[in-house]
């Protein structure tokens, strides 16, 4: 094997490397989040296998339900448009637009 044959085969191997990493898929970063009460999951399957404390038939009376939207620096309420710095935070207070009436209901996250 030549000088040139070896250096080029270091500079695949280098190359394929930083690839890999490149396209390795984020999971460590990825959460999932409950609508009502804003609890964090690593998997949708926890998340709805739980019961949620604040399901809307009353706490612990059906199981969390999965926020579908991305994970954002603020979440906004899509009665009123308050913003808020999590779902938590946010589905603990009363919402004045509630369809159900002034503040008869939580916030709720739009997507
Ligand atoms: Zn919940
Ligand atoms: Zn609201």
């Amino acid at each position: 094997m030549s000088a040139h044959t070896l250096q080029l085969m270091i500079v695949l191997t280098v190359l394929s490397f930083i690839g890999n990493n490149m396209n390795r898929p984020d999971k460590e970063k990825q959460h999932y989040y409950c609508e009502y009460c804003g609890k964090k999951f690593p998997d949708v399957r926890q998340l709805t296998s739980a019961t949620c404390p604040r399901h809307p038939d009353g706490s612990n009376k059906g199981h969390h339900k999965l926020y579908e939207g991305s994970e954002k620096q603020e979440y906004t309420c899509k009665y009123c448009g308050k913003k808020f710095p999590s779902i938590q935070v946010m589905t603990g207070g009363q919402c004045v637009n509630h369809p159900k009436g002034t503040n008869k209901g939580p916030h709720a996250p739009a997507l």
